[in-house]
């Protein structure tokens, strides 16, 4: 960090930190272009912009994600369509057939909370129907499917490397993608001037652009940068412990009633941003998950969660009544409460574990363990 401060906080080519992370970037996911920017939702809006989405089109989209996967959309004049989720809090690709109408341009797919979505069978959706596959593997740096890293499925993935994500530079995201035109495009929308014009070939058509692009700038900063270039070196590490206190967690959560562990498929690997619990209250004799969290923050688990502003879209006022915010989309999203039940439904039940990665977190992890075990155990309590 210090060297960066010394060497430039402003760099405008692909030099330097700049240079170093993202070829270390390409080789840790086997891409042949990743471009850094200011965020993940920065990533995002270039890559549905350099993916050629715009005014009229649809794209479906996880009703369960964190809203920066859709929003970016809005500000292309592209209107999100959601689909429900599979029992992992993934979109399931049986909810996608009957999205797609003869605007869909892409479907794109988040695996939230890093446990890889059906991805294969997403594929040969998207395969079947023309559509562009596009990832927002913002919770998955590293996972995998079949040896394979999420990432790497689709036309183009983006990522956040926001404080807590599994990569982190503080603030910062980037955009993978095989694909020389999205590769130049995604130049164009955020990375102005001196790299497109080093970059984009001189016989392209749109090098013409490069001193403008498209006048947006998601330039990361370069001491952002400096901190995942260090993180990225212990990426794989950081995962295989997270990976060892994830199965003990579930090893010793199984056998209790009322808590559902996440399951995967056999070649999947989740980064474990987090481990979702789905708690069902049927088998804790109606105890309500707000007493029962409550009981848990109160035997002092206080980093034992229930997302709030990461849930189904159709409850965020910005999906039901846009036109404040976004004149042009009056009438065209009109999302509502009810809309997507199992989303609704697995939101309502989940109970988020952070998931630590060194040895030493053990003890931490076992007192959690305890507490979780002690609140079940006594959940005839929390009644009445
Ligand atoms: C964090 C996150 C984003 C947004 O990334 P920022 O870096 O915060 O802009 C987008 N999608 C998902 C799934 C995220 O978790």
């Amino acid at each position: 960090m210090l060297d960066q401060l010394r060497g430039g906080i402003s760099i405008y080519n692909r030099s330097g930190v700049i240079a170093e992370l993202e070829d270390d970037l390409q080789r840790y996911f086997g891409a042949r272009h990743a471009v850094l920017t200011s965020s993940g939702t920065a990533a995002l809006y270039s890559m549905y912009a350099a993916c050629g989405i715009g005014p009229g089109d649809e794209v479906i989209v996880p009703a369960y994600t964190f809203f920066a996967t859709a929003t970016p959309l809005l500000h292309l004049g592209a209107t999100p369509v959601l689909a429900d989720c599979d029992a992992n809090g993934n979109l399931d690709p049986r909810d996608l057939p009957r999205r797609i109408t003869d605007r869909t341009k892409a479907i794109v797919v988040t695996h939230m909370w890093g446990m890889p979505a059906q991805i294969r069978s997403l594929k040969r959706l998207a395969d079947m129907y023309g559509l562009q596959l596009l990832e927002d593997a913002s919770h998955a740096h590293g996972a995998s499917v079949g040896g394979q890293k999420v990432g790497t499925f689709g036309r183009a993935a983006a990522f956040s490397m926001n404080g807590p994500k599994p990569l982190s530079a503080g603030e910062g995201g980037f955009v993978l993608t095989d694909d020389d035109e999205v590769y130049h495009r995604v130049l164009l929308h955020g990375q102005y001037n001196k790299r497109c014009r080093s970059e984009i070939p001189a016989d392209s058509e749109l090098h013409r652009y490069a001193v403008t692009g498209m006048g947006l700038k998601h330039r990361i900063h370069p001491l952002a940068a400096a901190v995942a270039l260090e993180q990225l070196s212990r990426l794989d590490e950081y995962l295989d412990g997270r990976q060892r206190i994830a199965e003990h967690i579930a090893e010793e959560l199984d056998e209790l009633p009322g808590l559902m562990m996440p399951w995967n498929e056999p070649d999947a690997h989740s980064s474990w941003y987090g481990l979702t619990i789905q708690y069902d209250a049927d088998s804790l004799d109606d105890v309500p998950i707000e007493r029962f969290h409550a009981a848990l923050l109160a035997e002092g688990c206080a980093e034992i969660d229930r997302p709030g502003s990461t849930c189904p879209l159709n409850l965020l006022p910005l999906f039901q009544e846009p036109g404040l915010l976004f004149p042009a989309f009056t009438g065209k999203l009109a999302y509502a409460p009810g809309d997507y039940p199992r989303a609704e439904e697995i939101h309502h039940a989940t109970l988020k574990l952070p998931v630590w990665h060194r040895e030493e977190d053990l003890s931490i992890v076992d007192r959690y363990i305890e507490a979780i075990r002690k609140v079940t155990e006594h959940h005839i309590e929390l009644k009445g």
